[in-house]
């Protein structure tokens, strides 16, 4: 596509970028086929191919107006149109830079900007996030029942088996997994175990800043990332081999980071290190699998639902199904695997409407084989899941 960027977006540092990714496109519209938005409003507007070519609009002079950010703001940033393009339009990148200059010309109201910035840091508070959460799951009992489905099930944390090894590896706790959902990692820290590595765990739970990237608040997410990046650094120089994510989510988060620091003369090859380090579990299982035993719940049914961070942002599709056949599971049939659960971050608390309709489209195409159980891979996705539908829903970990 042909671009001629206003002088104003010619100087900024992104232009390169801008001009590149713009270039590629030619407007095809191949991406639009698998865009949740598209699929659900049929609009051009609320597709991969409208929304470039509002932001090229703007980068070429036009105003940033409400109508245009409202289309960019129900975008699930699931990247499923990346996948898609033939053309290797970089959608994900070129929407984070549209967003950030088009909110400095029109800056989001100020309700807006105040509960975008309160989500965030109740998600990040530790305490305050599971006083909360158990404090609902007390009352739970005494809620109707739409209220009742919101707040996900007490775990019961499983033992956790760390032995000392030589071999050593760093996992991110996350900011609301070991609240919602601890047996994930504690899961995976017994998996390592039994592989002869040993975890370390940072004893706050710091979020990966994927929060804050998707409430718009990049600055207060690269504070969030250096924070993370010096508390882990002490253990990379002593020899931590890999950085090992859970939840596919922060992952991607994780492995973008030397993108993010690339102009930071004092984060870049720290950065850079910590993107090249990290690891998702599905790596390290799939390694050594031989070394799994086969699961006692081994012969059930399981429908698999790949997050779009694992198919379209780390390229990991299929692998967690191939693992759990090779263990002994039955892998069921499932329809429209490409699509976005509506979970998306906190896309489900910022666009509830377009997030519900997701969810229950996700629900039925998960669940037409009828199995026994729902594996996946992030957790929010497993809370979007599990909230619509009685199937039980795990991480797949927790299958093994
Ligand atoms: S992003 Fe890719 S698939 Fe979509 S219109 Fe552009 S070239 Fe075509
Ligand atoms: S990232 Fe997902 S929702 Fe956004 S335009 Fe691409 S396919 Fe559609």
């Amino acid at each position: 596509m042909q671009t001629t960027l206003s002088p104003k977006v010619k100087q900024s540092p992104q232009a390169q970028a801008i001009e590149s990714i713009l270039r590629k496109c030619v407007h095809c519209g191949f991406c639009n086929a698998t865009c949740p938005t598209y699929q659900l409003s049929g609009d051009e507007l609320d597709g991969p191919r409208g929304r470039i070519y509002q932001m090229k609009q703007y980068f070429e002079g036009a105003a940033a107006n409400a109508d245009m950010l409202k289309h960019l703001d129900r975008c699930l940033t699931c990247r499923s149109c990346e996948t898609t393009c033939p053309s290797g339009v970089q959608y994900g990148h070129l929407l984070e830079i549209g967003k950030e200059m088009i909110e400095v010309d029109l800056p989001r109201s100020r309700f807006d900007r105040l509960s975008r910035a309160a989500i965030v840091r109740f998600i990040n508070s530790g305490w305050l996030f599971t006083a909360s959460i158990r404090l609902g799951q007390s009352l739970a009992w005494m809620m109707p029942t739409g209220l009742r489905r919101s707040i996900p099930a007490r775990q019961v944390a499983l033992p956790l088996s760390q032995g000392q090894h030589s071999r050593k590896v760093l996992m991110l706790a996350g900011c609301v997994q070991p609240t919602l959902a601890p047996n994930t990692n504690i899961g995976a820290s017994n998996l390592l175990d039994k592989l002869g590595l040993e975890v370390i765990e940072l004893e706050q739970n710091l979020c990966c800043g994927a929060a804050a990237m998707h409430t718009s608040e990049p600055e207060y997410a690269l504070r969030q990332i250096k924070q993370l990046i010096d508390q882990w650094w002490p253990h990379i120089e002593s020899g931590a081999e890999a950085i090992v994510v859970t939840a596919t989510g922060c992952g991607v988060s994780v492995r973008d980071y030397a993108r993010l620091f690339a102009d930071d003369p004092d984060y870049a090859e720290k950065a850079k290190k910590v993107s090249s380090l990290y690891r998702d579990l599905i790596e390290i299982a799939e390694e050594h699998s031989d070394q799994i035993d086969p699961p006692a719940a081994a012969g059930r049914r399981v429908a698999v639902h790949t997050p779009c961070t694992m198919q379209h942002g780390l390229g990991l599709n299929n692998r967690v199904e191939r693992l759990l056949a090779k263990i002994g599971y039955q892998i069921c049939r499932i329809e429209e695997a490409h699509l976005c659960c509506g979970s998306a971050g906190t896309y489900s608390i910022l666009q509830p409407a377009i997030s519900k309709q997701l969810q229950q489209n996700k629900v039925q195409a998960l669940t037409v084989d009828q199995p026994d159980i729902i594996a996946t891979a992030n957790i929010g996705c497993q809370l979007q899941l599990a909230q619509g539908n009685r199937t039980p829903v795990v991480h797949w970990i927790e299958l093994i």
